[in-house]
């Protein structure tokens, strides 16, 4: 499903110093695509110039990767850039579409990031290859390093934000300050069980903190990394997390095991949605009571 954004509005109710400052520039927009359950209802993002773009992440299956690649012709736009926001193959695995259907796109990510999948991506093949087949890509490989913390779109900046703790130790996220939206990766979830599969107590902890610096921007449009697809990209994403977040916490206090746990998540959040089976919240129940390890890839 693809929500189309009209954040070129928002400019008009910008006081006139931003207005002079963009003068002749073509406000950015953004659309939003919403892949599949097969690829962890992640969203992808689209920042349009007049003639550029910038995509957020590339998806996890072969197909979704098909489906951006349709989303971003449909656009009319020229894909100058991929950013990827971290280390989870439900962000990048599938980029050699994009960069089949897009031969001068650069893929890139935070060096930090870029170490990370570097590290881990041996492992991720091994566990997902098998289940994803024909789905799964033929040359996984990893984005490029970014020099420097901004990525330019036909005059605008996008300024990357961490890494900093989220579902992923080293997350990052996209802030365009001329249309105040964030793309906030794993940093967010919205309507959407969270994945805690690498955290103990002090991470979760953590993570909340990351999610009132970014509740502190007040950003008008929030692209959150996963969502329920029915729900808009606003700041109910950021209320979500952290109202989840800390509820986890509280939960992990009271249950005896993970059943317990995950009893007392499903009552208090009765429409958040899960993706492959009970994936995200079966694996965070057992490793946050210490039933299964942490994963380290
Ligand atoms: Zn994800």
């Amino acid at each position: 499903m693809v929500f189309r954004l009209l954040a070129a509005l928002l400019l008009t109710l910008a006081p006139l110093p931003v207005l002079a400052q963009n003068a002749g520039q073509q406000p950015l927009t953004v659309e939003v695509l919403r892949t599949s359950e097969g690829s962890l209802n992640a969203n992808i993002a689209l920042i349009m110039g007049r003639e550029k773009a910038v995509l957020v992440d590339a998806p996890f299956t072969m197909a979704d990767a098909h489906r951006v690649v349709g989303m971003v012709l449909d656009s009319g736009r020229e894909l100058e850039t991929v950013f990827i926001t971290h280390d989870h193959p439900d962000h990048f695995f599938a980029m050699e579409v994009l960069t089949e259907a897009f031969p001068g796109v650069r893929i890139v990510a935070h060096p930090t990031v870029v170490a990370d999948i570097w590290r881990s991506l041996p492992l991720k093949v091994l566990r997902w290859s098998p289940m994803l087949g024909p789905n799964g890509p033929r040359m996984p490989s990893a984005p490029t390093a970014l020099d420097g913390n901004t990525i330019m779109l036909e005059g605008h900046e996008l300024r990357i934000l961490g890494p900093m703790q989220g579902d992923h130790v080293h997350a990052t996220a996209l802030y365009a300050p001329d249309i105040d939206a964030l793309f906030a990766g794993d940093l967010l979830y919205n309507g959407m069980y969270m994945w805690f599969g690498e955290h103990g107590r002090e991470e979760i902890a953590a993570w909340g903190e990351a999610v009132a610096d970014l509740t502190a921007l007040d950003a008008e449009i929030v692209v959150a990394g996963h969502s329920r697809p029915d729900l808009p990209n606003d700041a109910s994403s950021l209320i979500f997390s952290r109202d989840y977040i800390a509820f986890w916490l509280g939960a992990m206090e009271q249950a005896e095991n993970s059943t317990e746990l995950r009893a007392m998540v499903e009552q208090r959040f009765p429409d958040a949605i899960d993706a492959l089976g009970d994936f995200i919240l079966g694996n965070s129940s057992r490793i946050s009571m210490g039933e299964e390890p942490r994963w380290e890839e």
